[in-house]
């Protein structure tokens, strides 16, 4: 990536530091990157640092859909930094201060530019805040509208893959995860949900607006944080001791009234499937009018429109597990999240009276043609949610790995996955080498034809 080095004062400076021993080297800093190299989202993420807190305050306007928001990141650098950049593509700034001093900033596309006063040493904390105000805009790509997304009485938000930028300032690659605080403030007849808990509630201020507290105490990729405002039935229970909050807008009554139940239902079996459920409350939030479809926004999925059915919930929740907790290092990888998930419907299915996995699978298989024109395991940018390749292909790999390595390994195999993944990121190489160390099979050349190749592999 070739940036333009604008902030040159502070771009690539030498100081020799004379308080330090005579035998110190001078310290050189250096810009971070504009993005981490992601093949499908290049700008996505940024060289330098690792983030480990996302403190996130907004106040909402319902008259003009306008915010004014601050946003305060916590980080550690990992290499001596001039300058370095956020992915941000939201409202008009404000003002930037890094270390509580003023720093330059610009804006570049989707990069937020940000030069500190003083270059920052690594393996230093160091705390970046952004005000910003105004009306945040979702953003559009070929995987569709993302992020921040308005609807008749608030919004909702739903980032994947590209949107978390719409609305604040973060490293915005799957690969950086940090704890989450939302302090949102909206007129007090309107609901705040958000991910993780709801942890305090102000009195309503002079000018009418509450202010609500949630946060995600789970290490938490940007484009899984959501917020949703508007009006909203809430329900309160709990899983397995955690709190589970759903929320629906009153429109979707109809469509929403197993949401909650039908969760804690959900988690309870996929608990037994996946090993311990990754966060400490789960829910769920049904809210716009389905032009979006669901996401597993960590801890409490939307769904757009309502859950269209059992099994999308279902589906949402596995993600839970595959691509919440264990995240996806690369968006290439996709179908780690979305052919677990898709799988997970049909294990559902099959314990629960419906075909079995091997009956859904042998339905697929005789399908000929386009379905197999993708790759599963590299589909491309423009077609990492495709239906066939991703989802259903995805799933289809799944259970012809089940067949080849059989019931007493793939059970254990998929909690196994999800507890030495915990909390962080992997690859599809990762998921091959655990296969065939558990399987103590060579799996290469079986998931070369199922990821790696257009056309239909053989059984
Ligand atoms: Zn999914």
């Amino acid at each position: 990536m070739v940036r333009k080095l604008a902030a040159l004062a502070a771009g690539l400076v030498a100081i020799a530091s004379s308080a330090a021993p005579a035998a110190a080297e001078p310290i050189t800093f250096v810009p971070g990157s504009a993005g981490v190299g992601d093949p499908y989202y290049p700008l996505q993420g940024n060289g330098g640092y690792d983030v480990g807190h996302y403190d996130l305050r907004l106040r909402f306007d319902p008259d003009g859909h306008r915010v004014d928001a601050t946003a305060t990141i916590t980080a550690t650098t990992v290499q001596n930094l001039s300058r370095f950049n956020l992915d941000f593509s939201g409202p008009a700034i404000k003002s930037v201060t890094v270390n509580g001093a003023r720093a330059g900033y610009r804006r570049d596309g989707q990069e937020l530019v940000i030069t500190p006063a003083k270059g920052l040493k690594a393996g230093g904390a160091f705390t970046v805040t952004v005000s910003y105000s105004g009306a945040p805009e979702a953003v559009s790509d070929a995987t569709g509208r993302q992020g921040w997304l308005k609807t008749d009485d608030g919004a909702f938000v739903a980032s994947q893959p590209d949107g978390a930028r719409s609305w604040f300032p973060s490293n915005d690659t799957p690969a950086d995860k940090a704890t989450f605080s939302f302090r949102v403030s909206a007129p007090e007849d309107l609901t705040v949900i958000a991910n993780g808990e709801r942890t305090g509630a102000d009195g309503v201020d002079g000018d009418g607006y509450r202010t609500t507290r949630w946060d995600m105490r789970q290490p938490m990729a940007p484009y899984l944080a959501t917020v949703a405002i508007g009006h909203f039935v809430v329900s309160q229970g709990t899983v397995d001791g955690m709190p589970n909050v759903t929320a629906y807008d009153p429109s979707l009554a109809d469509e929403s009234a197993h949401l909650h139940d039908f969760t804690a239902k959900a988690v309870a079996w996929e608990t037994g499937l996946f090993g311990p459920y990754p966060f400490s409350s789960v829910g769920g939030i049904a809210d716009g009018n389905g032009s979006v479809t669901a996401l597993e926004t960590q801890g409490r999925p939307v769904y757009s429109g309502g859950p269209t059915d059992n099994l999308e919930i279902v589906h949402e929740l596995a993600h839970q597990w595959f691509g919440d907790s264990v995240g996806v290092r690369n968006w290439r990888d996709i179908w780690l999240n979305e052919g677990f998930a898709t799988y997970a419907e049909w294990l559902y299915r099959e314990q629960h009276g419906g075909p079995s996995a091997q009956e859904i699978f042998d339905r697929h298989y005789r399908k000929d043609g386009a379905f197999w024109n993708l790759k599963t395991g590299d589909p491309g940018q423009a077609h990492m949610f495709d239906e066939n390749a991703v989802y259903i292909r995805g799933a289809m790999t799944v259970h012809a790995l089940r067949m080849k390595i059989g019931d007493g390994v793939f059970f254990p195999l998929l909690k196994t996955w999800a507890q030495e993944n915990r909390h962080g990121t992997a690859t599809t190489a990762d998921f091959v080498t655990l296969a065939e160390k558990l399987s103590g099979k060579n799996l290469g050349s079986f998931f070369q034809s199922w990821l790696y190749q257009t056309g239909k592999p053989r059984v």
